[in-house]
């Protein structure tokens, strides 16, 4: 299975959460951090690392010698990428997506594929028992969607060969584009949001956002005992199952300062997120995406 765990911003406890289930994990599994702007689950899991690569995206090249100046390409690309200006043809590869669709169409062979450098790749494994791959984002790249798809792509062929690894997306926060893009692989989303009022409205706002892609959704409430009920109140009218409360204590939040898996600081918390693996295990339904994704 495929999980992704998910929040309507940033500071809820997601990476407390999926740190502390990849450590309680009793088969084996694999934590991706694709929040590739502002990873941080390597602070947690302090995996060995065993490898990196650069990812890079297709651009087009051009050869401005044999550009008759046609259009094809500019008509082409959604994303204003390429343009002509009289007889000038500009390229501006930051805005390109790598779809390839301008060399496919320029009539005169005037472009030509070559490279832009998104971020890098690293992975590893974390305490000898726990699968890591993690994005991160070149410093002034502003499209993190493709480095995230070359991660999945990197970590298919090794969780294909472990099969059958359980997956836990780290999701990057928020309800744009990144994020999405970040839940699209799993087969269930688990979304952590905290009882307050602010967190009630960022986690209603991702709930709409992820509910077009008909996903199983269901809820952690981090810091239990704070704020009001109506989070609880929202979940019950939506019918969203909460498979745990995680409690609102400061050794948690002194653990995690001091870069602690809880569920290893913690014994207490050590038995919630057990627990919390069990329902998930239980809760999430077959593994019709993991086949799509993994190949497996
Ligand atoms: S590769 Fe695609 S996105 Fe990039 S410039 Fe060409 S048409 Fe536009
Ligand atoms: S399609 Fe080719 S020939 Fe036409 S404007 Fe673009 S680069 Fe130039």
């Amino acid at each position: 299975m495929i999980i992704a765990v998910a929040s309507g911003k940033g500071g809820t406890g997601k990476t407390t959460v999926t740190s502390s289930l990849a450590w309680v994990w009793d088969r084996e599994v694999t934590a991706v951090d694709l929040d590739v702007e502002e990873p941080n689950l390597h602070l947690f899991l302090k995996p060995e690392i065993l490898g990196r690569e650069i990812a890079t995206i297709e651009v087009p090249v051009a050869d401005e010698s044999k550009c008759t100046a046609c259009r094809a390409c500019a008509d082409l690309c959604q994303f204003k990428a390429i343009t002509v200006l009289g007889s000038v043809l500009l390229t501006f590869p930051e805005m390109c997506h790598g779809c390839g669709g301008c060399i496919a169409v320029c009539p005169e062979k005037a472009l030509s594929s070559g490279t832009r450098e998104l971020g890098e790749i690293l992975w590893g494994r974390a305490a000898s028992r726990i699968g890591f791959y993690m994005g991160r984002l070149r410093f002034g790249e502003a499209m993190s969607p493709p480095l995230m798809r070359s991660v999945m792509a990197k970590l298919a062929p090794a969780a294909a060969a472990n099969a059958p690894t359980d997956i836990l997306i780290d999701a990057p926060p928020g309800t744009s584009c990144p994020a999405i893009n970040a839940v699209l692989p799993s087969d269930a989303i688990v979304l952590v949001t905290e009882p307050t009022p602010f967190g009630n409205h960022d986690f209603r706002l991702a709930h709409a956002a992820f509910r077009p892609l008909k996903k199983p959704m269901a809820v952690i409430i981090n810091r239990a005992g704070l704020g009001d009920r109506s989070v609880y109140a929202y979940c019950r009218s939506e019918h969203l199952p909460i498979l745990a409360e995680i409690p609102f204590d400061r050794r948690l939040a002194e653990a995690y300062s001091h870069g602690q898996v809880v569920a290893e600081a913690l014994p207490e918390m050590n038995r919630v997120f057990t627990e919390l693996a069990a329902r998930l295990r239980e809760w999430v339904p077959a593994e019709s995406v993991r086949k799509e994704v993994l190949g497996a």
